[in-house]
C-alpha cells in the first residue's frame, strides 16, 4: 500500500545525501540548482530567469541546459517538487522528528490550529494560484528594476541547499536560514501551503501546464467518496475531480492513501476522466 511513499523517501534521501557528498567532493551540484555535464549546464529554471532579468540579457551559455529542464518538466510535470526538492525533504524530516520528540498533546493541537488558521486566512483572502503567480511577477519586476535576485530571498530550495552545503563544508549555520520563516508565513495565505510561496514550484507549475503524464486516475466503481485522497493532497487538490498539472506534484500520496484502491497511476491522462458521481 505504501510502496510509493517508501520509494519517494528513498529518492529524496539519495538526493539529500548527494547534495552533501557533492559539496564535500567539490562537484558542481548545488541542490539541484546547477549541474555541469560536459558542455551542458543544467540549471534551475528560476536561476536562469533570475540571471536573465537581473543582467537584462540572455545568458546564452545556459540556454541549452534550461531548454533540457523545460522538456523534462513537460514530460514529468512538477515531480521534482515532491521527489527531489531538498526543502520538501527537510520539511518532512522535521515534521517526523517533531512527532517523535515533542509530546502529542502539543503537536496535535498545534498542527490542527495551524491548519485551521490557514484555511480561515486563505478563505478570507480568497487566494489561489493566480495570486501566487502575481507574487512571483511582482518579484520579477523588482529584479528587473533593481538588478537584485529577489526570488532567492524567499526560495526555500536555495535557502536549504546553501545551508546544507555551508554546514557540511564549513560547519557553520547560515543566518539566512531564518528567512525560511518568510515562505512559512506566506503559506498561511494559501490553501496549498508554503509550496505556493516557492518560486521554483511556481515557475515549474507554469512550465508544467501542458503536462499530461503520471496522474492519479479514479475508478468510479470502486470509489466511496470518503475524501481521504483530498485530505492528504499537499497541493490542496481533490484527485477524483481535478488533477491540475500546475499544482499536482506527482507525489502520489492520494494513490497510497485510498483505502479502497480506487486510485491508480495513469501514465498518460486521457481527456475523459472516470470520476465518481456524488
Ligand atoms: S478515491 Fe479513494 S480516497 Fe479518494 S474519495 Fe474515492 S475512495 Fe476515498
Ligand atoms: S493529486 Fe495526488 S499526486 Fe497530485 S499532488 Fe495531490 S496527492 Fe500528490
Amino acid at each position: 500500500m505504501h510502496r510509493l511513499l517508501t520509494l519517494r523517501h528513498l529518492v529524496h534521501t539519495l538526493i539529500f545525501v548527494g547534495i552533501g557528498l557533492a559539496a564535500v567532493l567539490n562537484v558542481p551540484f548545488a541542490g539541484c540548482a546547477y549541474l555541469k555535464i560536459g558542455m551542458l549546464r543544467l540549471v534551475c529554471p528560476v536561476g536562469f530567469l533570475e540571471t536573465a532579468l537581473a543582467s537584462h540579457s540572455v545568458p546564452w551559455q545556459l540556454v541549452p541546459g534550461f531548454l533540457c529542464i523545460c522538456v523534462l518538466i513537460f514530460v514529468v510535470g512538477r515531480a521534482y517538487c515532491s521527489w527531489a526538492c531538498p526543502a520538501s525533504f527537510l520539511g518532512t524530516q522535521l515534521r517526523k522528528l517533531s512527532v517523535r520528540v515533542l509530546p502529542k498533546s502539543f503537536t496535535k493541537p498545534f498542527s490542527k490550529k495551524f491548519g485551521k488558521a490557514q484555511r480561515a486566512v486563505s478563505a478570507r483572502l480568497g487566494t489561489g494560484k493566480g495570486d501566487a503567480f502575481a507574487l512571483l511577477a511582482g518579484l520579477a519586476l523588482g529584479i528587473v528594476l533593481f538588478g537584485y535576485p529577489a526570488w532567492s530571498i524567499i526560495c526555500p530550495v536555495g535557502l536549504v541547499s546553501r545551508g546544507l552545503i555551508e554546514g557540511i563544508v564549513h560547519h557553520v549555520l547560515r543566518w539566512d536560514l531564518v528567512l525560511l520563516l518568510l515562505p512559512i508565513l506566506i503559506s498561511l495565505c494559501f490553501r496549498s501551503g508554503w509550496k505556493c510561496a516557492c518560486p521554483v514550484g511556481t515557475v515549474r507549475g507554469l512550465l508544467a501546464t501542458p503536462n499530461r503524464t503520471l496522474t492519479p486516475l479514479p475508478d468510479a466503481s470502486a470509489c466511496r467518496n470518503c475524501s481521504k485522497c483530498a485530505r492528504v493532497c499537499p497541493a490542496g487538490l481533490d484527485p477524483i475531480r481535478e488533477t491540475d498539472p500546475q499544482l499536482c506534484t506527482k507525489c502520489l500520496q492520494c494513490v497510497d492513501a485510498c483505502p479502497f484502491d480506487a486510485l491508480s497511476l495513469a501514465l498518460l491522462r486521457s481527456k475523459k476522466r472516470n470520476a465518481p458521481h456524488v
